[in-house]
């Protein structure tokens, strides 16, 4: 989703290729369209847009995707904030946390 970001690099949203069945149930969910099906897998195609919310390894069946929003930063807050200073013309200024 573009201009509605997470920090750079901080995503802790993992893909174990192996165990993916192309279900598509990741692609479905996230709500930030991260996932694509290439070949009859999920692949990773916008990692630094993850929000950490764990749809997608709620939904997955196979346990290929992992993502947990009580380890990594997790902070919907920030990116809200991103977007509502970016809107406003303004630089962001954090989560608050
Ligand atoms: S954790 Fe949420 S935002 Fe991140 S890839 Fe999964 S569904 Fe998408
Ligand atoms: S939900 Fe899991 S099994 Fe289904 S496509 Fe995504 S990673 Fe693969």
């Amino acid at each position: 989703m573009q201009g509605f970001r997470y920090l750079d690099d901080t995503a802790i949203l993992r893909l174990s290729v192996d165990k993916c069945i192309g279900c598509g149930n990741c692609r479905l969910v996230c709500p930030h369209r991260i996932f694509r099906l290439q070949d009859g897998k999920a692949e990773i195609v916008d990692r630094n847009a993850c929000m950490e919310c764990g749809a997608c390894a709620k939904n997955c069946p196979t346990t290929a995707i992992y993502v947990n929003p009580d380890d990594g930063c997790g902070c919907a807050a920030y990116i809200i904030n991103s977007w509502v200073a970016r809107i406003r013309g303004k630089a962001p200024s954090g989560c608050g946390c």
